[in-house]
């Protein structure tokens, strides 16, 4: 237990019980409570808004030169530094991923801080050609008050993606953790009061998204909202967003085609597959979920990943051996289990995995093999829906043409892998198909400075890059008039 008393959360700067009900942070690992708070209630939403927005007006952080606020980010990103271990054995508290990659994440938090620090200070707005006698620009203004809204799977990272470039754009945020990991987001807003932000701007309001998710977006002081989760609540998030006319980013779900060619470096594709798939346990929308081999390599290929799967070590996360931690919770662990009995019923054969581990500490725990199924065709439920977990569907295929047909035939659009060693084809493929993030001979990596997000049903605008900060910028022109003669209309 991190601590026996009961959390506090943030309203607008003051750290209080919320309104709501007590509930616990479970450790997947264990299933043990780590922390217990009271989650925020409606009240405390409407308070927390009307206070942030009265702090977004009065503050004077909007009014700041880009330089003042930035040097504030930067001292964001040097406190998450100085405390990255503590924040890194929290976080894998909160959602049981290994310690490797909580530190992982907690490191990439404070670059995004620092990121968007260092763009916020060199943003340049733009003067635009001129067509008449008027000098024309285009200048950006904060939006007032945004929300942003994440999911369970990588807390401290996604929080950190839209509160940088939300304060930094001048805004007050409101964060809405999700309800099983609320710990990240509470620690960054105490962080952020430490580094100078002031107080007010920034609130964290765990609880249930249907509840407290859902009464942050219909508010009308809140005038956008940046969400990062499932399809399905992104689309009801768009359609409240439509109805107010709010702009809104969604990244959302996926089922990412990882294509491996015949002149494939294998030792390369194997662990890069491996890798896409399995680490942070398949709970990740960039998972490469579906995998097609060039039929020749096919046999040899699913054999050396089989191999290599059965020996990833699944277990404790606090030790840095470990290379996959548990699920997140016992329900998610269950719906995976419906997911591969799916599978088999539509026909898979099961090549390795498919069960609970047992042993060495992980029986009470979340766990699940790594597990890979072969025999399914690409129209199969179990190959077109979002699993969400450590379950990789293989496929032949036998040329570029039906490769290209059957990556694109998915709801989801968003990332790719394409394996080969021939630079013309892999840029050809990269190139036909369809999704925000493509990986060539790599998977998964990922920077800050390269914009991120979703095509189709796997989302709408973009996250990171320079550009970023825009997004949660309204858009202005001005048009100076230099004419020495008044407009032709007196005449
Ligand atoms: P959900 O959509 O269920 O939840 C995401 C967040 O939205 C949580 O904070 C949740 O609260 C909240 N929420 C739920 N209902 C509402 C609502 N009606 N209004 C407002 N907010 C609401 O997704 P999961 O938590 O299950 O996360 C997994 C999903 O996230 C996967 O589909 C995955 O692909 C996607 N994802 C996408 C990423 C991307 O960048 N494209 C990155 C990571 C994940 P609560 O916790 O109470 O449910």
């Amino acid at each position: 237990m991190i601590s026996n008393e009961l959390l506090p959360i943030n309203v607008a700067g003051e750290w209080r019980l919320g309104g709501g009900d007590v509930y616990e942070s479970l450790y997947p690992a264990t299933g043990e409570p780590i922390a217990r708070l009271k989650a925020a209630s409606l009240a405390d939403v409407e308070e927390a808004i009307e206070r942030a927005h009265h702090a977004f007006k009065t503050s004077g952080w909007a009014q700041k030169l880009p330089h003042e606020r930035a040097s504030v980010l930067h001292r964001v990103a040097a406190l998450i530094r100085e405390q990255a271990e503590d924040l890194a054995q929290k976080q894998r508290l909160d959602n049981g991923k290994p310690i490797n990659e909580t530190r992982a994440l907690v490191a990439s938090a404070a670059g995004t801080f620092q990121f968007f620090a260092a763009a916020l200070e060199t943003l340049e707005d733009t003067i635009t050609p001129s067509r008449g006698p008027f000098v024309t620009m285009s200048v950006h203004e904060p939006m007032g008050l945004v929300a942003a809204i994440t999911p369970w799977n990588s807390p401290i990272a996604s929080e950190a993606q839209k509160l940088a470039p939300a304060l930094a754009a001048g805004n007050a945020v409101v964060v809405k953790p999700a309800e099983v990991t609320p710990l990240m987001a509470l620690e960054l807003a105490r962080i952020c009061e430490e580094a100078g932000v002031p107080l007010g701007l920034v609130s964290v309001l765990p609880g249930k998204g249907s509840v407290i998710g859902d009464a942050i977006t219909k508010h009308p002081l809140v005038k956008r909202v940046s969400f990062t989760g499932g399809t399905t609540t992104g689309k009801h998030i768009a359609h409240i967003a439509a109805d107010k006319m709010m702009p809104v980013s969604l990244e959302l779900g996926g089922k990412s085609p990882t294509m491996v060619l015949e002149d494939a470096d294998l030792d390369h594709a194997v662990a890069g597959v491996l890798y896409g798939i399995f680490s942070s346990s398949g709970e990740s929308c960039i998972a490469g979920s579906r995998l097609f081999v060039a039929r020749g390599i096919y046999d040899e290929f699913v054999t050396r990943l089989a191999e290599a799967a059965k020996l990833l070590r699944v277990g404790d996360p606090a030790s840095e051996r470990t290379q996959m931690g548990p699920l997140i919770t016992a329900k998610h662990r269950e719906s995976i289990e419906r997911y591969v009995a799916l599978g088999v019923s539509e026909g898979a054969h099961i090549r390795t995995g498919g069960v609970r581990p047992h042993g060495e500490g992980r029986d009470n725990g979340y766990f699940y093999t790594p597990t890979i199924l072969e025999g399914l065709t690409n129209s199969a439920r179990t190959t077109q829906e979002e699993i969400f977990g450590p379950v990789l569907v293989a496929m032949p295929f036998d040329s570029e043409e039906k490769l290209i047909e059957e990556a694109n035939d998915s709801v989801y659009a968003l990332a790719a892998g394409v394996w080969s060693r021939d630079f013309k084809r892999a840029w050809r493929l990269g190139r036909a198909v369809q999704a925000g993030t493509v990986w060539v001979n790599t998977y998964k990596q990922f920077s800050v400075s390269t914009p991120f997000g979703g095509w189709r049903d796997s989302g709408l605008g973009r996250e990171k890059g320079r550009e970023g900060i825009f997004q949660y910028m309204e858009q202005k022109s001005m048009y100076w008039g230099t004419n020495e003669q008044p407009l032709p209309w007196s005449k």
